[in-house]
């Protein structure tokens, strides 16, 4: 079958890989001349592990190709999968401008029979609109659908090529059978397509989404209650977790979610409450709940030093907004560094993937580090905000020879506790007692 991926970011670029990979032949398709140029010279421009040598193994053999021009990559193609960016707006609301320029663009080079597929994660609605957006420029037969991505960024390949379902919202038969044979090399073990009607595919992705930011947010409540009344949340997730009723995923405190969808799909799902008057109680708790979340880890650190950060240097290792990505979209490391800026402190930082985006952001306003001890040379203080594999076991001999105070504070719980103090740290953890391991 052949398709047009249109945006290649990370959920295009990995789509597009992946599809390929299933022996379609797909062109993906972005406006960001140099982020094709990139592609074109078989450079990756995001950090995704296994995702080059996915992109080059089918590119190798003819299967996956790039161009800025839409008309081009829609040449042929079946399906058109529209994968660009939905970021929010400052009322909260998904910006969908360039959902539909895309649509338009498609549009006017459909030939034939074409479905077009909404793969960004959009409001309750958008279908509709997609597919009125069309019919504005073009007389040719096509019919709309939505396949919402569940992919994890860090793992965002195994989750493509394995997925726990593939939820597929059309009502019109042909699309259904087009995109049953598109999933069709992923569902030899079993099928674990779920058709539904389009509304019902977009609510979907929001509702997944808000879940999983809802368990987030109740352990970093609980966590704020444990420190104050002497438990441990590490040992209350353990207690929870074993609960088949609740299971022991996304149930971590930490620094707070971030991240390009959480935040912003949630912010999208309580505008669509208020456009329709439905109050969502829960989901604001949530986003408000991380909102203060995010501040914890800055608040520690001022509060050790007596309230102001004047003369101090922390230092912080992860700034993507979790392992294995450079992304740092509404990263906590990013209020983190606001807080101890704002406060006085000069702030270094340490990450294996982010720091391009990090100084393309923030410019020279915080030092980067080529590795994670140079960045703590003479800090009083180092805050673990991302938990790379490679920053979980810190050589504590070694801080304790660069660092200028003893301080740690452990956004993520993953450093022993007991280590630490013996080595003559100060450990704060999240949600942990000072007498817990
Ligand atoms: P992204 O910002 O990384 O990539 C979007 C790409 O689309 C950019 O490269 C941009 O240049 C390109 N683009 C914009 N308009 C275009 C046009 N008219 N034609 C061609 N290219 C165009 O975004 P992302 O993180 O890949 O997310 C895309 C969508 O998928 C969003 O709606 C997001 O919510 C959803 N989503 C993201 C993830 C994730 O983990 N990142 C997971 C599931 C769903």
């Amino acid at each position: 079958m052949k398709l047009a991926v249109i945006g290649t970011g990370y959920v295009g670029l990995v789509s597009g890989a992946g599809f390929s990979d299933f022996g379609h032949h797909v062109t993906c398709v972005d406006i960001d001349a140099e982020r094709v140029a990139t592609l074109l010279r078989n450079d990756i421009p995001i950090h995704e592990p296994g995702l080059a040598e996915l992109v080059r193994r089918n590119a190798s053999v003819g299967r996956l190709h790039f161009t800025i021009s839409t008309a081009e990559a829609m040449r042929g193609a079946q399906l058109a999968i529209l994968a660009v960016g939905t970021p929010s707006r400052p009322d909260g609301s998904a910006d969908l401008s360039y959902v539909f320029e895309a649509a338009r663009q498609v549009g006017r080079a459909i030939e034939g029979f074409t479905v077009i597929v909404t793969k960004s994660t959009v409001p309750v609605g958008t279908a509709d609109k997609i597919r009125e957006v069309i019919a504005g420029v073009t007389k040719q037969p096509f019919a709309v659908a939505s396949n919402p991505e569940f992919l994890k960024e860090g793992d965002a390949v195994n989750d493509f090529l394995k997925p726990a379902r593939v939820i597929l919202g059309a009502e019109d038969p042909r699309a259904i059978d087009l995109l049953r044979e598109l999933y069709r090399g992923v569902m030899r073990t079993g099928d674990r397509i779920q058709v539904m009607d389009i509304r019902s595919a977009e609510l979907t992705k929001y509702a997944a989404n808000a879940m999983l930011a809802t368990r987030i947010s109740f352990m970093n409540e609980l966590a704020r209650l444990a420190e104050v009344v002497g438990a441990d949340i590490e040992a209350v997730r353990k207690g929870i977790g074993s609960d088949p009723r609740i299971g022991p995923k996304f149930l971590f405190a930490g620094a707070g979610f971030g991240g390009s969808c959480f935040p912003k799909d949630l912010r999208a799902l309580l505008h669509t409450g208020r456009e329709v008057d439905v109050e969502l109680d829960v989901v604001n708790a949530v986003e408000r709940a991380n909102e203060r979340q995010k501040r914890v880890l800055g608040e520690r650190v001022i509060a050790h030093f007596g309230g102001s950060l004047a003369g101090k240097h922390v230092a912080i290792w992860g700034l993507a907004f979790k392992p294995e990505t450079d992304d740092i979209r509404e990263s906590p490391a990013l209020v983190l560094i606001e807080q101890l800026l704002a406060s006085g402190a000069k702030v270094s930082g340490y990450d294996p993937a982010a720091m391009p985006n990090v100084r393309a952001q923030l410019g020279i306003s915080i030092e980067l580090a080529g590795d994670p001890y140079t960045a703590t040379t003479g800090a009083d203080a180092l805050v673990l905000v991302t938990e790379w594999h490679e920053l979980r076991e810190p050589d504590l001999d070694r801080l304790k020879a660069q660092m200028r105070t003893r301080v740690l504070v452990d956004g993520r719980n993953v450093w022993s506790q007991a280590d630490a103090r013996k080595a003559g740290f100060t450990y704060y953890g999240i949600g942990r007692p000072s007498h817990s391991q």
